[in-house]
């Protein structure tokens, strides 16, 4: 099998018994980015010939020793650019520093050789908001990959990325992967260091694997988590070997499935592709259990209030001066802000700012993002009584299979409402996981991949790990 086609699993096992080198990997990949990626659109940059620099001096004895990894645009790698897909940003900035969890994938042995395309600033769902790329769905090429992380998403999918890192806010992790066919982990709020992420919603984003498989998502867990100083809310945490428990299997855990994520509004085929598997869980000896998540009819309207708030003050900094391109002969100083944020930004960020910057305005403030703070905490009570009765909870990840390219693209409401099911594990900071759980025929004869999410408590990875794996074995 082609080395590109492999599990970092797989190719640690050749690399150590010397059967291969990492220059083959390389070699491998690069041919099929050279292949491929014309067609899927899933980089934005790679840079192959000083990959195999590093690939000839790479420490094998190393966890992650002489394996590429592919990195979301929103994230800064040392040396590289990091545009976020904004013109913003395109050949105005070169990361100065690496974030934290680029040292600690370089100090495992990894190699970083390209950044994935994405929605601008992370806001989307089909990476149709990016301003640089087009990236396509590998499964069938006139459909989206899903967002905000598709290009990630994408390169693992068309086998042109071993794995990838991505970031998640609302979904952007889980979504793409489910939409893709590959797994995609949102850790829990303080796992993982946001340091040297590009910031949408901090109270919201963490970055996260998207894997072939789910033994890879524990093995870059290992890697990735931890607490760190420049990071105040990352949290300090025992080192768990994530891939430890993966095997236990499911006998006697209890997986609740909350009565308001299988109602109206989901496409029959997918909550059918959805209950194949957890029946196999069930016969795989796990209990399951009906519950009630009841805030959930108010996730999204929270969401799109906290999550833009954030943004409008996050994304402030990009004024043409301390970050980004600035107009050429500007009148005066907020002649410079003004037009430089106008044509640097794309219509979704200045949708998302202008909600954000309305909902934090006095006289709205208390009626709006009071109010959704004040949800907030109910959504993140509903799990917490949730997990008094079961270990994980399952559901779809999204209502619908990849929509077609464009399908969405005159209505965001329609996008926005799509997010339900991926976007209160973040308003409560709970771990999500996506995992395939087999594909439906389009019209066209494409297989559309089915996800389906698997969501922990706060610092429950190992059990969602466990779980997935698990439907990874029986599906
Ligand atoms: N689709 C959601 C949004 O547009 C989530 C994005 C994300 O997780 N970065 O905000």
């Amino acid at each position: 099998m082609e080395l590109s086609n492999q599990s970092i699993t797989a190719l640690r096992q050749q690399l150590i018994s010397g059967e291969i080198s990492s220059a083959d990997i390389i070699d491998s990949l690069a041919n099929a980015i050279d292949t491929k990626d014309a067609e899927i659109g899933a980089y934005l940059s790679h840079d192959l010939d000083a990959a195999i620099q590093d690939a000839k001096t790479a420490d094998l004895t190393l966890p992650l020793g002489g394996i590429p990894i592919a990195i979301k645009d929103n994230i800064n790698v040392k040396g590289q650019p990091c545009a976020c897909a904004s013109r913003f940003l395109e050949g105005a900035y070169t990361s100065p520093y690496d974030a934290t969890v680029i040292g600690k994938l370089r100090a495992a042995g990894a190699i970083l050789y390209g950044r994935t395309n994405m929605d601008e600033f992370a806001m989307g769902s089909t990476t149709e908001n990016s301003a640089l790329a087009n990236t396509v769905n590998p499964h069938d090429i006139t459909r989206v990959p899903g967002g905000s992380s598709g290009g990630s998403a994408a390169a693992v999918a068309s086998h042109s990325a071993i794995a990838a890192l991505g970031s998640d806010t609302g979904g952007s992790i889980r979504q793409p992967a489910s939409y893709c066919g590959v797994v995609g982990l949102k850790p829990s709020y303080g796992r993982v260091s946001r340091y040297g992420l590009v910031a949408f919603a901090s109270s919201l984003d963490q970055i996260g694997p998207i894997t072939q498989n789910v033994e890879d998502s524990a093995l870059l867990l290992n890697v990735i988590s931890g607490g760190d100083s420049a990071d105040s809310t990352s949290l300090d945490q025992a080192q768990v070997d994530f891939t430890e428990s993966l095997n236990d299997g499911v006998a006697g855990m209890k997986l609740g499935l909350p009565k308001e994520y299988f109602g109206d509004g989901i496409d029959p085929a997918v909550r059918d592709k959805v209950n194949e598997s957890i029946k196999k869980l069930e016969a795989a000896g796990a209990e399951i259990v009906e519950i009630s998540l009841p805030h959930t009819e108010y996730a999204v309207a929270t969401y799109y209030i906290i999550a833009p708030a954030e943004a409008s003050s996050n994304l402030s900094r990009f004024d043409g001066v301390r970050y980004g391109n600035r107009v050429e002969d500007p009148k005066e100083i907020i002649d410079l802000y003004r037009r430089s944020r106008e044509q640097g930004f794309g219509p979704e960020v200045k949708r998302r700012i202008i909600l954000g910057t309305y909902v934090l305005s006095s006289g709205y403030y208390d009626a709006y993002y009071n109010k959704a703070q004040k949800v907030r905490s109910l959504i993140k009570q509903d799990f917490a009584n949730a997990y008094k009765k079961v270990d994980a909870i399952l559901s779809p990840v999204t209502p619908n299979v990849a929509p077609k390219i464009g399908a969405d693209k005159d209505n965001p409401l329609q996008q926005y409402l799509a997010d339900i099911f991926t976007i209160s594990a973040n308003l409560a900071g709970i771990c999500g996981i996506s995992v395939p759980c087999g594909t439906i025929t389009s019209n066209s004869g494409s297989e559309l991949p089915v996800g389906l999410q698997i969501l922990g408590p706060h610092m429950g990875e190992q059990a969602i790990l466990k779980v997935a794996k698990s439907v990874e074995d029986l599906v």
